[in-house]
């Protein structure tokens, strides 16, 4: 990443692509931290929401004219890039709250940190992929790198945190794009294979530095003004994990309702794009790329 970064001489096209790699980096696990105190009412989970991705789903606002079918002010929480030090107090957090949320995991920091990999889904959380290396970005790979880096991202899922061969068809057949920079042969490889992917409705920005009062406040007021949505985190963050206890509580108070997706037969309902939708990801991308 640093090398992309040093190439772009834009400031604003540097941020742009910083902001769609996030924090892909190995990083080792700190011993866990219990949660200091849990609250009395925790927010919980409302329902479990089974997706089923049988020949292929795309979904997401950000990137695709579809979104998850979520009723008004529910809410599905997805965290990339990890395992990571941050992990464990993400998962104090949820866990505080009774929340069941999905993880998009780099299987090269899944194959640094197995346990805390392991922990992740034996929390009860849905653990998905987001490649092998993180490559910025697919767009950039020939299509055969690009089938291997995803093979490779979900067969050390299937043996470190499902206990499965390598080459079995992924239990939670999930994926997101780095960057939500995908390829239409890709796309429609994932498809064949029943794997879905998955963009994002709303996003805290959190791979911009800020204080976690801030992202508090940006996150609270995207969500207020999109009234539901999947929503992308990155666990990866130190900032994302000193506002998440806050962030919950808020949605508590505000009657929210948080949705757990799991895998599910069949292919799943999805939500239309208001008229006028675009792909905001697709022009960032063009953008930087151009
Ligand atoms: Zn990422």
């Amino acid at each position: 990443m640093a090398m992309e970064e040093a190439r772009s001489a834009n400031p604003t096209t540097r941020m742009t692509r910083r902001s769609l790699i996030g924090a892909a980096v190995l990083a080792p696990v700190a011993p866990l931290k219990l949660a200091a105190a849990c609250v009395p009412a925790p927010l919980g989970t409302a329902h479990t929401l089974p997706i089923g991705t049988a020949g292929g789903l795309f979904t997401g606002f950000k990137t695709y004219p579809r979104a998850l079918p979520l009723a008004p002010r529910e809410v599905i929480l997805s965290f990339d890039d990890g395992p990571a030090t941050t992990t464990p107090a993400i998962l104090s957090a949820l866990a505080c709250e009774d929340v069941k949320a999905t993880f998009f995991m780099i299987g090269r920091n899944v194959a640094g940190n197995p346990g805390l990999a392991r922990r992740v889904r034996e929390a009860g959380h849905t653990v998905a992929s987001h490649s092998w290396s993180h490559p910025w970005t697919f767009r950039n790979l020939s299509v055969e790198a690009g089938k291997a880096d995803i093979e490779k991202g979900f067969a050390v899922l299937n043996e470190t945190v499902f206990s499965l061969p390598a080459s079995t068809p992924p239990p939670v057949p999930f994926f997101r794009y780095p960057g939500f920079a995908d390829t239409q042969p890709l796309n429609d490889w994932l498809a064949a294979k029943n794997i879905g992917v998955f963009g994002c409705d709303l996003w805290a920005s959190d791979w911009n530095a800020m204080t976690p009062q801030t992202q508090l406040s940006l996150t609270l007021e995207r969500l207020e003004k999109a009234g539901r949505g999947h929503i992308l985190f990155h666990d990866t963050r130190a900032q994302t994990a000193a506002m998440l206890p806050n962030f919950l509580r808020t949605l508590k108070e505000r009657n929210y309702r948080m949705v757990n997706m799991v895998p599910g037969p069949g292919t799943s309902d999805t939500r239309p794009a208001p008229a006028g939708w675009t792909s905001e990801t697709e022009a960032i991308i063009a953008g930087k790329r151009g």
